[in-house]
């Protein structure tokens, strides 16, 4: 059996378990997850297909443009054909009818309101089409050894990359060639970046999601360096900061807090903690060196054929219960606005005895052999 029917017999079960017949799957991750098929949406109006997951069956449904790729990526599912003549919601509700479907789920949070309205009005009329929120995400938040073996791969790229980064870094070359060099690194080594690459330096530290820019980068400064590749759809993330040459006394002290943050996390989460405890173990470091209000965002989310999925470590929206086989950020920061910031991110595999931290770049502040 593929891993794409494994994964098909695992969300017949939860179909069942929610007391629905099947399950209409917009999602372009999930569309990928359940078929292997990587057809690209053109967002907000061109889907490149949709997945109709019976209890017997697995339709793939694609226009003419994508039916031949999604006959040689999809094996395992019956390719669907839908055009100018039979609109994509006529052909679902078609399959539903002919296969006597009486209530079949959609993706609230994905498929567009009116396509949802119009498989509505072309469903027979005792069919049902139900709202459903993570009946696909339930089974991506654990994952399974074909995607742990693409995120290992997606993380071992993204550490030759940086290695690669840091051997070049020095005063005087800009935050975007730096960007660029990590753009151009991936996508000579088999992978590309799975986001924008982050590389903020001196006071373009303090903001987290911070936009490189044509700012040359200098000795003695916190440089925020945070990346990502992507390796057979799964996608890696890691943050490092450095500093050129020697780092002044509140930079060290402020990147002692930060480490022993994530030090703290990685050595104490659990299968059976929220994500909320998990958040809480780095928060209170932070918030007992008196930084609190300096850390802004949660300590983690999940990771896998997004770069920000379930779960999320994080005071906000931490209820989910972390367990075996779940792969997470652990990024603890803090940024002063005006002086800088600094943030370090490992990516880690919970195990049933505690985590397993996945990078191996090391976490060296100074590089004092750029600077003396
Ligand atoms: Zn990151
Ligand atoms: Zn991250």
């Amino acid at each position: 059996m593929s891993a794409f029917q494994q994964r098909l017999e695992r969300l017949r079960a939860e179909l069942a378990r929610a007391g629905v017949e099947a399950l209409l799957v917009s999602q372009p991750e999930s569309r990928f997850y359940l078929s292997g098929y990587t057809g690209h949406d053109l967002p907000p109006r061109d889907s490149a297909g949709y997945l109709l997951a019976t209890r017997q069956r697995a339709y793939l449904l694609t226009d003419p443009r994508t039916s031949e790729q999604a006959a040689y990526e999809a094996p395992d599912h019956q390719v669907v054909v839908y055009g100018n003549v039979v609109s994509a919601p006529a052909r679902m509700a078609e399959l539903a009818r002919q296969d006597g479907l009486k209530r079949v789920a959609f993706e609230a949070i994905h498929l567009p309101y009116l396509i949802a309205r119009q498989v509505r009005e072309a469903l027979a009329p005792d069919a049902e089409l139900v709202e459903s929120t993570d009946l696909v995400d339930r089974l991506r938040i654990r994952k399974d050894p074909q995607e742990l073996e693409q995120l290992r791969a997606a993380i071992s790229v993204l550490d030759d990359c940086l290695a690669h980064v840091l051997q070049g870094l020095e005063p005087g070359r800009t935050e975007r060639e730096i960007a660029w060099e990590v753009e151009y690194y991936l996508k000579t080594h088999g992978s590309a970046p799975s986001f924008d690459s982050i590389v903020a330096s001196g006071p373009n530290a303090s903001m987290p999601h911070a936009v490189p820019t044509d700012r040359r980068i200098q000795a003695h400064e916190p440089i925020t360096i945070d990346i990502g590749a992507r390796v057979g759809g799964y996608a890696s993330d890691m943050t490092r900061t450095v500093c050129l040459g020697e780092a002044p006394e509140k930079l060290v002290e402020v990147y002692r807090v930060v480490q022993e943050a994530q030090e703290a996390a990685e050595r104490a989460i659990r299968p059976g903690m929220t994500g909320r405890e998990a958040d809480a173990l780095a928060r209170q470091v932070i918030e007992r060196a008196g930084y609190g209000q300096a850390f802004g965002h949660g300590t983690g989310h999940g990771i896998g054929l997004e770069v920000h999925e379930p779960p999320w470590l994080s005071p906000a929206r931490g209820e989910a219960v972390l367990e075996p086989g779940m792969v997470f950020s652990v990024e603890p920061g803090i940024y002063l606005p005006g002086w800088g910031g600094v943030r370090i991110e490992d990516l880690v595999l919970l195990r049933a005895d505690g985590v397993e931290v996945l990078p191996r770049s090391p976490k060296t502040l100074e590089r004092a052999e750029v600077v003396r």
